[in-house]
């Protein structure tokens, strides 16, 4: 049994609807962490027939020790779904000054656009340097982020790089389910936050202090 029937019989998968906007290519994919890369990684795999490297650039994450425990989770998927994967650099410090003034904004408000920009400004950079065909991201297969304004920075830093920005809503067509199924399969740690500080609960940060 190959990889895409393993996975399609764990998570009773129903089957890709309709045909892909593009086919194959070489596409540099923003990840944000395990649980989401997996259905993402499933359907730009086996429905785009992508060639895939995740690139895991995320200054966001706090605090480090989250940030390299989600890295490795990262590492067991792309072993299994056999893609590339590519470490970017955890500069937090310019993460914070960025986003510091609309630290008290809402989760989904104007501050989780700054961190989608500097996040797929940076993979878009990188698409470009190292010569892919297409770049997207992880992040539309959240029910909690919003893949309009995700797909529309992304179609910006399409026009400022020249790099082909690939539009998707992964949540759709039960992506996000199917990213909960093969998360569960794989045993991939989920985390209980969207990842920077101010997104971390209370009761997490009294768990930890004590
Ligand atoms: S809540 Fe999530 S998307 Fe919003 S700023 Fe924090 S890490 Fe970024």
């Amino acid at each position: 049994m190959d990889k895409f029937e393993e996975l399609s019989k764990a998570i009773d998968f129903q089957g890709f609807k309709g045909k892909p906007s593009v086919e194959g290519g070489k596409i540099l994919l923003h990840t944000c962490c395990a649980p989401c890369s997996s259905y993402v990684v499933f359907k730009l795999k086996y429905f785009y027939k992508m060639d895939i490297t995740a690139y895991y650039y995320n200054p966001n994450i706090h605090p480090e020790e989250e940030y390299e425990r989600r890295y490795s989770e990262m590492e067991k998927l792309a072993e299994f779904l056999d893609f590339k994967l590519i470490k970017g650099v955890y500069d937090k410090e310019s993460w914070f000054k960025k986003t510091e003034k609309l630290k008290n904004e809402p989760e989904g408000g104007r501050r989780c656009y700054i961190c989608y920009a500097i996040r797929l400004n940076e993979t878009a950079k990188k698409a470009k340097e190292l010569g892919f065909d297409y770049f997207t991201t992880t992040l539309t297969v959240s029910p909690h982020m919003k893949h309009h304004i995700i797909n529309k920075i992304g179609k910006n830093f399409e026009k400022k790089y020249g790099i082909k920005f690939l539009e998707e809503n992964f949540k759709k067509q039960n992506g996000y389910l199917y990213s909960v199924r093969i998360s569960k399969y794989l045993k991939l740690y989920r985390q209980h936050y969207c990842g920077c500080l101010y997104s971390i609960p209370d009761n997490l940060i009294l768990k930890r202090e004590s």
